[in-house]
């Protein structure tokens, strides 16, 4: 017979504080290839200890080991763990089946983590020699102790090891269930396989060919009974080549299905500590996406709203300047961008002052502008620069322009404040004590239904010139360029113009400003930019926070699952098997957390939708953003954990009360 195990002064001391046990005392033995081996002596003699040994859960501090001819003293964890799933089985006296689970689920656990697939039939065969075909679907928690101590023993057959380890397992069990699991492990031996009971049961060992007897970390006798007249020989124990199992990298893909059941039921069982949980995470997310959401809004309305023409346009406008003020437009400037702006297709001066506006006894502070050309026959070729609104009504008529008619359009805001919900066309309204007919009411732009709004009163140019203002002088230039293309290039010339008109030196800056409609939406870029930090912060401050009740949360979860921790890795779990579980669990909390702040943060855009009438937009980019974000915080919290989880000694925590 081919020598399975082979152990040479073997010590193993446990330190205590200043405590010193010598567990293990220089002990040597042999076990054969199928032989059923009794392992007995009074509690605390080191029969556990040289158990965990011989099957890779513990490693001796002297001696040598070979096992299966092989020396072990220098293999690494990732080569002990494929070692304990492909060829030893574990028995343990309190079973250790993992909880509302099926029998035939916990049988196929081992075949998980053996890198090899799970298959049902093996575990129903394995299952049906224990004499448990009719518990299949039996949880752990509907079977009495015999049967849970049969699942564990069909548990350590599945995976076909060379060896069998049991300690003490009949030692929670009564008679009757004790002679089954006895009659099972015999049954087991006689197919050739090797068994190791340890046991303190004379009854058990007495049931065993061969009997060691410790007492102290020391082997004290080692006998070897005849069998009993009549009995059957032993079946040829099974030789198989023996080649000592790689370390496995990686994941098969019943592993990683283990590894999302296990993390998903770990949530499950626990809704209220995980919703909790969620919390922090969920207010976070949902913080940044309604701002995301919102701007995101923001921007579409603002661009969608934005014609060509828009782009096609640069603005002229004076610039405050410290010391002198406003330094004001002139005709001259005017006449400089017509000279020095070949690319200026219009060119469009605009007066606009505040002034009061009356109606009856209502006063209202409000915005006057004319465009020069701000016509009705432009308006009705979408050429002028409100080409977008909408007017009840009608636009002023180019003779009245010439006539200096006293005509108005207002926009809704100052309708409103005027009128309340009266209609206000052919109504009047006093500005400076000059009555003018309102013919016309805009709809207020995107912007204003945004702010809530300037009241603005629009007049045709000369009237505005020649009654109203008593000037000409621009307030501000529209200049259209041909193309948006063009606008950036536009902007050039006109700033070379004036800077010649106004005999500017090379080393002065502008003292005016010209825009193009890109630069004003990047403008509104940076400002929403400038807000978002707040909430950012905010944000940041909830995900912290959120993060360390994640944190908190996988250590619970950590401490509550040590004893399964330990028996995974038992059965042949990789650290890198029991990390992943962890850190999917963390990240799956994360996820739904992220999932729902999605979901808060879309809905309070909506809900600010009714203060500021622009639908909040949630892009793709936004909820990548979202998921990557909440998957970043799920790993870096988890981590730590799902470490401690993943470094724990197998049998400290199997040990774990
Ligand atoms: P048995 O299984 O024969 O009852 P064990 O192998 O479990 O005995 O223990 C042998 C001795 O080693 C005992 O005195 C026990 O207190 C001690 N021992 C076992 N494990 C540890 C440990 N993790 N730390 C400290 N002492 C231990
Ligand atoms: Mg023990």
């Amino acid at each position: 017979m081919e020598t399975l195990i082979d152990i040479r002064d073997l010590s193993k001391t446990y330190l205590t504080g200043s405590f010193k046990v010598e567990a293990l005392k220089k002990v040597s033995l042999k076990i054969k290839a199928g032989e059923l081996v009794s392992l007995v002596g009074p509690s605390g003699s080191g029969k556990s200890t040289l158990m965990h040994i011989l099957g890779f859960l513990d490693r001796p501090d002297s001696g040598e080991y070979y096992f299966a001819g092989h020396p072990t003293a220098s293999l690494g964890e990732g080569r002990l763990a494929a070692i304990r799933s492909r060829m030893v089985g574990f028995i343990f006296q309190s079973f250790h089946l993992l909880k509302r689970t099926s029998a035939k689920d916990n049988v196929l656990l081992p075949m998980v983590y053996s890198g090899l697939g799970t298959d049902s039939q093996k575990a129903l065969e394995c299952l049906r020699l224990v004499g448990l075909s009719d518990r299949v679907k039996h949880k752990s928690n509907e079977l009495s102790g015999g049967q849970c101590q049969r699942v564990a023993i069909a548990r350590a057959l599945v995976n076909d090891p060379l060896i069998l380890l049991a300690d003490e397992p009949t030692g929670n069990l009564d008679a009757k269930s004790r002679q089954e699991v006895m009659q099972a492990i015999k049954d087991l031996n006689g197919r050739g396989l090797t068994v190791v009971i340890v046991t303190h049961d004379e009854e058990v060992s007495a049931q065993t060919r061969r009997v060691v007897r410790m007492k102290d970390g020391g082997i004290v006798s080692d006998e070897v009974r005849e069998p009993a007249p009549g009995a059957a020989p032993a079946a040829a124990p099974e030789v198989r080549a023996m080649r000592l199992p790689e370390a496995r990298l990686g994941f098969t893909p019943s592993e990683i299905a283990e590894q999302f059941t296990v993390a998903f039921k770990a949530i499950w069982t626990h809704k209220m500590r995980s919703a909790l949980t969620i919390l922090g995470i969920l207010i976070g997310v949902g913080a940044i996406i309604s701002l995301m959401t919102i701007s995101e809004g923001f921007m579409k309305s603002l661009l969608s709203g934005a014609t060509e023409d828009d782009a096609r346009k640069v603005w002229v406008t004076p610039r405050w300047e410290r010391l002198k003020g406003r330094l004001p437009l002139t005709y001259a400037d005017l006449e400089a961008i017509k000279a020095g702006c070949p690319l200026a297709e219009k060119i469009t001066p605009i007066l606009s002052r505040n002034a009061k506006v009356s109606a009856g006894n209502k006063h209202v502070d409000a915005g006057i502008e004319s465009h020069e050309g701000f016509t009705f026959e432009e308006q009705k070729n979408k050429k002028n620069f409100f080409d977008n609104v909408n007017v009840t009504g009608r636009f002023f008529t180019p003779a009245e322009n010439l006539n200096r008619a006293r005509v108005a359009v207002i926009n809704q805001t100052l309708a409103k404040k005027l009128f309340g919900s009266e209609a206000a066309v052919n109504n009047e309204l006093r500005l400076q004590n000059i009555s003018f007919t309102i013919v016309g009411v805009a709809e207020d732009g995107q912007a204003g239904q945004i702010f809530g709004g300037r009241p603005m009163a629009y007049i045709p140019f000369n009237t505005a010139a020649k009654r109203v203002f008593g000037s000409i002088r621009p307030d501000y230039i529209g200049v259209t360029a041909p193309t948006p293309g063009d606008a950036p290039e536009a902007r050039k010339q006109i700033i070379l113009a004036l800077r010649k008109e106004r005999n500017l030196a090379e080393d002065k800056n502008d003292n005016f400003e010209v825009k193009t409609f890109e630069a004003q939406v990047k403008l509104f870029k940076d400002g929403m930019g400038k807000l978002s930090l707040v909430v950012y912060a905010i944000a940041g401050i909830s995900l912290l926070v959120g993060g360390i009740g994640i944190m908190n949360i996988m250590l619970v979860s950590v401490t509550e699952r040590t004893r399964e921790i330990g028996l995974r890795k038992a059965l042949g779990a990789k650290n890198s098997d029991i990390l992943s579980q962890f850190l999917i669990e963390a990240v799956t909390l994360c996820l739904i957390g992220g999932a729902l702040g999605v979901a808060l943060g879309f809905g309070l855009g909506w809900a600010a939708y009714f203060f500021i009438k622009v639908p909040p937009a949630l892009g793709l980019g936004t909820i990548s953003f979202a998921f990557g974000f909440s998957t970043i915080i799920g790993v870096s919290f988890g981590f730590w954990p799902a470490l401690r989880a993943a470094m724990l000694d197998p049998i400290e925590a199997l040990r774990y009360e």
